[in-house]
């Protein structure tokens, strides 16, 4: 039993990752504090997490809801600091009291104060899959050079990371696959609400059946990049950067019942698999604890009732989206960070009910292509990749609308 209290900050603590990490914090009061807390809207769940938590800190993104949340606050007779913008979300992801950075901003927007934390050389709980894709070596050079900790925290690569050896999972960068013995990851997807849905049926799809998600209870972004299965390439680029894995030795396998979260299959037959409830508090749970093990609140697998596990190749032409992933890591430079951006403008303008569901894929195929070759040596360089493509998205959807 650890001695010292964990300090920590949940950057997008309204989210739906934000609220299971708060779940299991609330189960461990004796383990966990929490030193801050953010998110972009919902300043009523802000202050009800102020209540319970009793954070120092708490950041938002606008004057204007500072001052709901300041006054909120008063009324109700709580103690916490208002702060505003992004550099306040750098600051509370770095802060010296601080040893725990929960990374569950949805988007690109998550990526400054993350990277931070890594450069400070905190436990980064990594949910931002976005981070890795927009500036992956970035990202990782900062957690090699700082000794910061890196957790995954997405489903997948937290299974990956427990099927692992040790001294693999903890310092991947001075290994390789071959040393190890690691044959190849094995990325299972549920393959979204739209696995069995007729081909012509996929064009009049509404946002209100891209986000119920069949296994998972999640955020609008995600649940829509779950539909197209550009999560699952979002996830194939986030996998090459956490294990330093070659794209080859990446494999996507569809598995709709979501119970095997990954497995690594290493090169004397065996392959090593993490099973569980569809629930995101396992991970978390994982990652607030390591290398302990602690309650979760999750149901535990009941496998005589889930009797059966399948398994099938993903369908590339249904979902282009995992082809346009993996030939953006394959091209390198700044191209997943140009795919990232583009995404993100395709699926709020799918939710805007601005362009259908099968011109996702489109618009980020033809923002791929009027964005090729650009370079990803500085961080400048990534973030001007990520503007110009999202300006490009924008437009192309006004050019089609
Ligand atoms: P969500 O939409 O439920 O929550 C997002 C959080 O980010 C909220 O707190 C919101 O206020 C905040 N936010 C939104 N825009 C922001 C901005 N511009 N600046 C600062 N904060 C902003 O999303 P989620 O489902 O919790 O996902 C969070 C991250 O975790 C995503 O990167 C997602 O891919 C990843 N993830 C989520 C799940 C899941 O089960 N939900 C699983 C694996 C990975
Ligand atoms: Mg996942």
């Amino acid at each position: 039993m650890q001695s010292k209290k964990r300090v920590v900050s949940i950057l997008g603590a309204t989210g739906s990752i934000g609220q299971s990490t708060l779940d299991v914090i609330a189960r461990h009061p004796e383990r966990y504090e929490v030193f801050a807390i953010s998110g972009a809207s919902q300043c009523d769940k802000l202050v009800e997490i102020a209540a319970q938590f009793h954070p120092k800190f708490i950041v938002v993104l606008t004057e204007q809801n500072a001052q709901l949340v300041r006054q909120d606050l008063v009324l109700r007779q709580i103690k916490a600091e208002v702060l505003v913008g992004e550099a306040a979300l750098i600051e509370i992801a770095v802060a010296s009291e601080v040893d725990t950075v929960m990374a569950a901003i949805v988007g690109a927007a998550g990526m400054p104060a993350t990277l931070a934390a890594a450069k400070a050389g905190k436990r980064v709980l990594l949910a931002n899959k976005e981070t890795l894709v927009l500036a992956g070596k970035l990202f990782m050079d900062a957690i090699t050079q700082s000794g910061a900790e890196l957790l995954p925290i997405d489903s997948e690569h937290n299974a990956i990371y427990q099927s692992l050896p040790i001294e693999f999972r903890e310092l991947p960068y001075q290994s390789s696959f071959a040393a190890a013995g690691i044959e190849k990851l094995l990325l299972t997807a549920s393959g979204g609400p739209f696995r069995t849905r007729a081909l012509s049926d996929l064009s009049s799809i509404t946002p209100e059946e891209a986000i119920k998600h069949p296994n998972w209870s999640m955020g609008r972004k995600i649940s829509v990049d779950s539909a197209s299965l550009m999560n699952k390439g979002l996830e194939v680029i986030e996998a090459h950067w956490l294990f330093n894995a070659p794209l080859d030795a990446i494999e996507v396998v569809v598995h709709p019942q979501s119970v095997i979260h990954s497995m690594v299959q290493y090169r004397d037959g065996s392959v090593i698999a993490q099973l569980g409830s569809p629930d995101m508090r396992t991970p978390i749970a994982y990652g607030l604890a390591y290398p302990e093990r602690i309650e979760a609140g999750v149901k535990p697998l009941d496998l005589f009732s889930i009797a059966r596990l399948d398994f099938e190749a993903p369908d590339m032409l249904r979902f282009p989206c995992l082809g346009l992933a993996y030939n953006a890591i394959r091209q390198g430079g700044a191209a997943p960070a140009v795919l990232n951006a583009a995404n993100e403008i395709a699926v709020e303008s799918f939710l805007a009910k601005k362009i259908a569901f099968t011109q996702i894929p489109e618009l980020i195929e033809s923002t791929l292509n009027r964005h090729a070759g650009l370079s990803d040596e500085s961080l400048e360089s990534l973030l001007q990749a990520d503007q110009a493509a999202r300006k490009t998205a924008i437009a192309t959807v006004a050019a089609w609308s």
